[in-house]
């Protein structure tokens, strides 16, 4: 059995990742309303990720006898300015998350939950390439964002998630 306060933050957990989701939806529709079809589709994967991670937080949750608990999921952000601006906040969130990843992970060792320890280890490795990967198509959108052929060619790129 699991301890009732890990339980009660998985359970938050699995809301923040619901949430991670809604957000990527709500960046992919707003790029594709811009005409970035590529970063859409982009977008639209990363939302799909996002919603993979809240299931393995259920199915964790399921194997360990307790109950998942989905609560309401808080609005989005409907807008960004520009493809750059979608990525910066995507990679600001992406820290925040792993904050929260580690702080589970802290609650973990404290109370000696070596189960809640081994299948957070996945998500410590996951954040490194969740963090990186915005972080480079960052670099690229900074260097070209006063060229439009640029940023048009790494639209279609990413809408081929080359970067995987
Ligand atoms: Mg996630």
């Amino acid at each position: 059995m699991i301890n009732a306060n890990m339980l009660t933050e998985l359970n938050r957990q699995v809301n923040a990742e619901l949430w991670s989701g809604y957000l990527y939806l709500s960046m992919s529709y707003d790029m594709d309303n811009k005409g970035y079809e590529g970063i859409a589709s982009w977008f639209a994967a990363q939302a799909a990720e996002e919603f993979e991670h809240a299931t393995r937080f259920m199915k964790f949750i399921g194997e360990m006898d307790g109950k998942v608990n989905l609560m309401p999921i808080e609005e989005v952000r409907q807008e960004w300015n520009s493809p750059k601006d979608a990525f910066e906040d995507a990679l600001m969130h992406e820290k925040v998350v792993t904050g929260k990843i580690y702080k589970l992970m802290d609650m973990a060792i404290e109370q000696k939950d070596y189960a809640t320890q081994s299948m957070l280890k996945w998500f410590v490795d996951e954040q490194v390439e969740e963090e990186e990967t915005p972080r480079r198509i960052l670099e690229k959108l900074k260097k070209i964002e006063n060229h439009p052929a640029a940023l048009l060619a790494l639209d279609k790129q990413l809408g081929k998630r080359e970067d995987d």
